[in-house]
């Protein structure tokens, strides 16, 4: 359904105006609310009871559903976070975060201040029951109750929501990471509010690194320096996870120096791909295939896409620039990923600048010349690829800073392998 349709079927169960629904969801969809979320706060705006009436029952957190309309769940609370979203032209603050108990943990939403704080055992009566990314997360909103338990939960988590950026990932809140700020820039960009400046950059930890946003733009987070941020929110940026500094972040410099690897974390290309996005990570594997579109290309001058005989997607016939690229399949054995070069990368791989690579072209009366040079050297061989990793529907992508013979010994791995298989 569209949000059109959204509204209408809200409006004719409510039996209110379409117009003023629809104007509500979109204020709410442009401010990331779930549009489960979105129609529920619509539906109690016009006194509806938010879509859930079964009487809520007593849950573990491993057993509570989408499907679970409400229910009562005693908890610890792991982490609080706050964020203030725009609601019916109102400034209203949220507070999300992490909940458990010892069977699992579930992320929730408070429209209210309830007053807990991480560590603290609770009762929540009568809390939503939304479906958020797959998975079940629980609303806390004016029906719902909270009463303190003086009896601790017992987790089997960390309380406190102290994170490593490895572990980041999108939808996550309440975070606070140590990390140092590796590049930071300060841009003006056209915000709700108008105008706004805002800085954004890359941060580090032990652990890995990622691309950051501080929506406040403290000027203290300079290059080079470390900071202990508390209340971080994690949300998808042009496919990987990016760190979201509010105005409820508070910004600590740190007392040690934060210990920065120029490597980036080597995963499993399974591994990798699960997580649904990653900034900078590392894979090995073997090149299986080097796909159609490859070696000499040529885009369209407007948009950058990449022609398919002389025709934009967008633009239609064109003029196309010269450009060269791979795409190349890479397998571990795990799972597969399309590593994606840049011409810097084809140029190396290829052994040849672009203008020899027209040359040999031109000599062959073939284009596809290029594309089987590259072929024959990669096809076959394993190789180390770094870069960012995005997930779609047409599957996982690298978009590829580095591109190298993987110089692992293969001897010593297989030795490996077949150590674990036998144990
Ligand atoms: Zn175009």
């Amino acid at each position: 359904m569209d949000v059109d349709e959204h509204a209408e079927e809200l409006a004719s169960a409510l039996g209110v105006d379409k117009a003023e629904v629809r104007s509500d969801l979109e204020n709410l969809l442009s401010y990331s609310v779930p549009i489960d979320e979105a129609k529920q706060s619509i539906r109690r705006k016009h006194g509806g009871d938010g879509g859930g009436d079964a009487t809520p029952t007593t849950k573990d957190v491993a057993d509570v559903t989408p499907e679970d309309g409400n229910v009562t769940v005693t908890v610890r609370v792991l982490s609080v976070g706050q964020r203030s979203i725009q609601y019916q032209g109102e400034e209203q603050v949220i507070r999300e975060g992490e909940f458990a108990d010892e069977t699992g943990t579930i992320s929730y939403t408070a429209w209210e201040d309830f007053g807990f704080e991480p560590g603290d055992s609770i009762t929540v009566g009568n809390a939503g029951v939304r479906e958020w990314d797959g998975r079940p997360e629980l609303n806390v909103g004016q029906s719902s109750t909270v009463a303190v338990e003086t009896t601790p939960v017992e987790v089997p988590y960390e309380v406190g929501g102290d994170s490593d950026l490895v572990d980041l990932r999108s939808g996550d809140r309440g975070r606070n990471v140590e990390v140092r700020v590796l590049e930071s820039e300060e841009r003006v960009i056209d915000g709700r509010d108008g105008e706004t400046a805002i800085r954004s950059g890359v941060v580090a930890d032990e652990t890995g690194r990622l691309p950051f946003t501080d929506w406040k733009a403290r000027s203290e987070l300079r290059e080079g320096h470390d900071f202990r941020f508390e209340d971080v929110y994690v949300r998808e940026f042009r496919g990987v996870p990016q760190v979201n500094l509010s105005e409820f972040t508070t910004v600590t410099p740190l007392a040690r120096d934060v210990a920065v690897d120029d490597e980036a974390p080597r995963m499993g290309i399974a591994e990798a791909v699960g997580s649904g996005g990653l900034f900078d990570v590392e894979l090995v594997g073997n090149v299986l295939e080097v796909r159609d579109g490859s070696g000499l290309i040529e885009r369209c001058p407007e948009c950058g896409r990449v022609l398919q005989n002389g025709q934009c997607r967008s633009h239609g016939d064109v003029e196309g620039e010269d450009d060269m690229r791979v795409k190349a399949i890479v397998d571990d054995g795990t799972g597969t990923v399309t590593a994606v070069l840049d011409r810097e990368l084809t140029e190396e791989l290829y052994g040849g600048t672009m203008e020899e690579a027209m040359t040999a072209a031109r000599d062959a009366m073939d284009k596809e010349v290029v594309a089987d040079e590259i072929r024959e050297r990669i096809v076959g061989r394993e190789y180390r690829v770094r870069g960012n990793l995005s997930v779609d529907d047409y599957g996982a992508s690298v978009e590829a800073s580095e591109f190298e013979r993987a110089t692992d010994d293969p001897g010593a791995r297989a030795t490996a392998l077949l150590a674990e298989v036998r144990s």
